[in-house]
């Protein structure tokens, strides 16, 4: 059921060449699921000899036939949602809905950057001199080297390969090791869909030896990451070195702002169906709650009520409403966190606890009254849990909304058109969702600003991250 696992190195499925590797672990079973060879040194070597290879071939491949090959390759993974969506769920967590849902949107993104391949237009600029045209080519920035986290193990990948993939670059994709098969499934559907040799390489092996290995490398002309800040400061900076292009796509503490005008039931109902997805580990969950205070209490019982019902178990359950967390990292973090919390004076309305005594599982939990010393309150808490605090003065709760060095994603929820106006031109992040929690999609642009990062991935934007400009004029002779 669960995905053969291999990496993938100038277009074969192959064993590392030292045997070295690790076992995948199913978070809600604690069952080793499969071994995930680790590339070598000289596997590295070979995957970025191929890119440079592939990517003179792919560079010169009509844009038309590029197309082509993304287009059946979505159709592919389309057509084996069901089946990856449940290697996603075995090795991340997530609901099989969810999952499902998530490998869809996968096969989405590569059909629009398909299409979105085939626009990538020049422009000729009207000229000074008479005889001479000038024009701006777009043109692929290079081999890449491309770093995907765990918690969206089919739409992170996907969106780099299909940028990439698009613009005319060749790429080297390292998954998270924890959650690897859904990323051998989409490359799969790749490789049956005829994508030439070496255009994407696969590669697993130790994080930090594997991207302070490949980003030097001459070879390798961008490095886009989605990941924590830590890390994406780290790769920024070795990505200097060489002066290549760079992605970060960061951590968020997205806060959520809600006024006194809204539907209550309506507005704690939709920030829940936001807050409780793939139990919070999302860049963009909503993580810090204002809200005001003439409606607060009523928001903080239905909230409290919605997640107190969730139902938890093993995602491959129908029945289930969320899973456990991808590792046992968050659920010690998560309970700290709590802990911290309860200790600073807040109020925990229902959960805050681990389930079970096998599996990541820890309870939705909603905490009422958190003060703004709470580490939660400043620290991404990437997981289930609700902080919440009432407000009475607008230009205060924007300063909070806005204090922290995040600035990834915002929620407001009103019904007036004027304050949903004004609140999202305060908030400083790169995405703001008012009355819902919807705010990623393959034609829309994703990124964050302040230490979330920099640099877009899904709209046109996300074709242009892997494409330069170069003018050239030319002259009658
Ligand atoms: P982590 O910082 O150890 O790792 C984050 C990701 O970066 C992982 O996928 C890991 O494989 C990768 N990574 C780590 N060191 C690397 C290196 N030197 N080179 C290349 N890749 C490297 O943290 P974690 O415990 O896996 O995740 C916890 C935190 O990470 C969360 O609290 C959250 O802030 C952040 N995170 C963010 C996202 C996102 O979508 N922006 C996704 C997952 C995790």
């Amino acid at each position: 059921m669960y995905e053969e696992l291999a990496l993938y190195i100038d277009g074969e499925f192959r064993p590392g060449s030292e045997g070295a590797g690790e076992h995948v672990i199913n978070p809600a079973t604690e069952e080793e699921l499969a071994f995930l060879p680790h590339a070598s040194k000289s596997d590295l070597d070979r995957a970025l000899a191929s890119a440079a290879d592939a990517f003179k071939v792919w560079r010169d491949t009509s844009a038309y036939e590029r197309s082509r090959i993304l287009w059946t390759a979505g159709e592919l993974i389309r057509e084996r949602a069901d089946a990856i969506g449940r290697t996603l769920t075995m090795e991340e967590g997530k609901t099989l809905a969810e999952a499902v849902l998530e490998v869809n949107v996968a096969a989405d993104i590569f059909q629009w950057y398909a299409e979105e391949g085939r626009r990538a237009y020049g422009r000729l600029i009207p000229s000074r001199l008479p005889g001479t045209r000038q024009m701006v080519i777009r043109e692929p920035v290079g081999p890449v080297a491309a770093f995907t986290p765990w918690n969206f193990p089919a739409v992170t990948p996907a969106r780099k390969m299909a940028g990439a993939l698009a613009g005319g670059c060749s790429c080297i994709l390292k998954p998270s090791e924890e959650t690897p098969g859904t990323a051998v499934a989409m490359t799969r559907a790749l490789h049956e869909a005829g994508l030439p040799k070496g255009v994407l390489n696969l590669v697993f092996g130790v994080p930090a030896e594997v991207s302070e290995h490949l980003i030097p490398s001459p070879v390798i002309r961008k490095v886009t990451f989605t990941g924590s800040i830590a890390v994406g400061k780290h790769l920024t900076r070795l990505a200097a070195d060489g002066m290549k292009r760079t992605t970060m796509e960061l951590g968020g503490h997205a806060p959520v702002v809600v006024f006194d005008d809204v539907d209550v039931d309506k507005a704690a109902t939709v920030a829940a169906g936001g807050k409780f997805r793939n139990a919070g580990q999302v860049c963009v969950s909503p993580t810090r709650f204002f809200v005001h205070e003439k409606v607060y209490g009523k928001f903080v019982k239905k909230f409290t009520e919605i997640a107190s019902g969730m139902k938890l178990g093993d995602g491959l359950d129908t029945s289930v409403d969320m899973g456990p967390l991808a590792n046992n990292r968050r659920v010690d973090a998560i309970d700290a966190l709590v802990t911290n919390a309860r200790s600073c004076g807040a109020d925990v309305t229902t959960g805050g606890e681990r389930i079970g005594n096998q599996g990541y599982f820890y309870s939705p939990t909603v905490l009422a009254d958190v003060p703004d010393n709470a580490r939660m309150m400043y620290e991404e808490p990437f997981g289930p849990v609700a902080p919440m605090q009432s407000w009475s003065d607008f230009d205060e709760v924007m300063e909070k909304a806005n204090g922290l060095e995040f600035g990834l994603a915002a929620y407001a929820f009103t019904s007036s058109t004027q304050r949903a106006t004004e609140v999202s031109e305060r908030l400083e992040t790169g995405l703001v969702g008012v009355n819902h929690c919807a705010i990623s999609f393959a034609e829309t642009p994703f990124g964050g600003v302040k230490e979330s990062g920099y640099g877009h991935e899904g709209g046109t934007e996300g074709l242009d991250a892997y494409l330069t400009s170069k003018f050239v004029t030319q002259m009658n002779a």
